[in-house]
């Protein structure tokens, strides 16, 4: 049984999907105005994570997450270097898909753009509209929150609450302070598009709507974002959703992530303790970031930290190792050695691996079954002089599997494509040869050379063997 806490009702929840077999996802997008920090990167690990857990489980999963191409933030950028919102948006798609790829993200089945949706932001507002929700001022179109019986129940708070605590806004055609935009009006200087309504763009929150109801339909299962898009921005989200379907529910599960925080404090600009990914993938590998973000709890806040990087760096060696020294192991001829135990162990270990990651996706609690299984895998090797090769395979694969799903070891192994092995072999026989010709001062070179960066050389009566350091 899979179980997701669902910030709707506070609680896990058994999920049950809207259609059998299938997994519908909207997970908020960016706003492609700067280049991705590390709080940016969590949810969408995050959610990879979910989604291929989802499919090797045999769902059918649709994953949407849109761009937010026309926003102010966007308009301003534009406005100070003298281009225009689309070159800006594009040049920040762009370094979002390359870091994205750098964390091994799995591309979206679609990526709506704000844009390229206009027609239907503008029918969705002309329903609410029609329906009594939203109603025209000369700045633009309004929701009347006063209008939903719902609202705050996804955030907690009343409306009498957030009235109290609203900065008081200097537009007094507004009928409540917390009503908020679905179109603005259209400003000098600024793109706008053509609508029964004016000229203008439409604000933040109906972008999302109207995508997970174009692209997910009318209920689908699960709508994500971090835990800063809880209010106003889900919050709005359901207020116009629910509205405008006259219904009451569209996401059955509200999933939120965690703040990053930078020793214990939030991660923001304004505090100047911000990180972008470019910036950490100069020094670490994007699986090593990824494997990082994997290693706390989802909705744990999760700090960041150099030291928590080389922690997580570390730690993917040694699962890498094991994976390297099992398939070593098994491509070995020789009297086989029962693997009966060690495959009864992985068994146990995937099973708890499956169920951590059914116990509302914790890929913490999953990442320390693996290295059970690793630890296993690394003491049938060491003890043994040739595998079960049946047995053996079964457990290989299930410790492959558990990588698919964390979605690492995918991009070394695309990088090495066997080039190391084999250049590994040219350096060993130069020394070799060196050797040979006495020259025992260039051996011990190459030998200290190599360790040097991390690969350690070892003379036994078969020849020189490496390894990682
Ligand atoms: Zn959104």
């Amino acid at each position: 049984m899979i179980e997701v806490y669902n910030t709707m009702t506070k609680k896990k929840e058994e999920f049950k999907p809207v259609k059998e077999g299938e997994v519908g996802i909207y997970c908020c997008g960016v706003t492609p105005y700067n280049h991705p920090h590390i709080g940016n990167a969590r949810p969408f690990v995050t959610w990879d994570v979910i989604r291929r857990f989802f499919a090797k489980k045999g769902y059918k999963v649709r994953y949407v997450q849109n761009f937010t191409d026309v926003d102010d933030k966007i308009i301003a950028k534009a406005n100070g270097e003298k281009s225009d919102w689309k070159t800006v948006s594009g040049r920040y798609i762009d370094s979002y898909f390359k870091v994205m790829d750098a964390l091994n993200v799995k591309r979206a089945d679609v990526y709506p753009r704000v844009s390229e949706t206009m027609e239907d932001i503008v029918e969705m507002i002309s329903g609410l509209i029609e329906k009594g929700y939203a109603y025209q001022t000369e700045s633009g179109v309004y929701y009347s929150v006063e209008k939903f019986d719902g609202y705050g129940k996804l955030s907690g708070r009343s409306l009498e609450d957030m009235q109290a605590g609203a900065r008081v806004e200097v537009d007094e055609k507004k009928k409540n302070p917390m009503d908020f935009a679905l179109w603005k009006a259209a400003k000098p200087g600024e793109p706008a598009w053509d609508s029964p309504f004016g000229k203008g763009r439409p604000g933040w929150h109906i972008e999302c709507s109207t995508m997970s109801l174009k692209y997910l339909g009318k209920t689908f299962d699960f709508h994500g974002g971090g835990s800063d898009l809880i209010f106003p921005h889900h919050e709005n989200e359901i207020a116009q959703s629910e509205a405008y379907l006259g219904k009451n529910t569209f996401a059955n599960y509200w999933c939120h992530n965690g703040f990053i925080t930078i020793k214990q404090e939030k991660m923001s600009k304004s505090a100047g303790n911000f990180f972008t990914v470019d910036e950490i993938l100069k020094e670490f590998d994007g699986e090593v970031v990824r494997f990082f973000i994997l290693g706390t709890h989802y909705r744990s806040p999760l700090d960041f930290s150099k030291e928590r990087l080389e922690e997580a760096k570390t730690s993917l060696r040694r699962l890498a190792q094991a994976k390297e020294a099992g398939e070593e192991f098994l491509k070995r001829d020789g009297n086989s050695d029962s693997a009966k135990d060690v495959l009864t162990k992985a068994k146990e270990y995937w099973k708890n691996f499956d169920e951590a990651m059914e116990d509302d996706f914790n890929t913490a609690k999953a990442i320390g079954e693996m290295f059970s299984l690793a630890k296993e895998i690394n003491v049938y090797v060491a003890g043994n002089n040739a595998p079960d090769k049946a047995d053996f395979a079964e457990v290989m694969k299930i410790y492959s599997d558990m990588a698919e799903i964390l979605g690492i070891f995918e991009q070394g192994a695309k990088a090495e494509d066997g080039l190391t092995e084999e250049l590994m072999e040219f350096i060993l026989n130069l020394r070799a040869e060196a050797k040979k010709e006495k020259n025992y001062a260039l051996a011990d070179k190459i030998r200290d050379g190599l360790k040097e960066i991390g690969v350690i050389v070892e003379d036994t009566k078969s020849g020189a063997k490496w390894k990682r350091e």
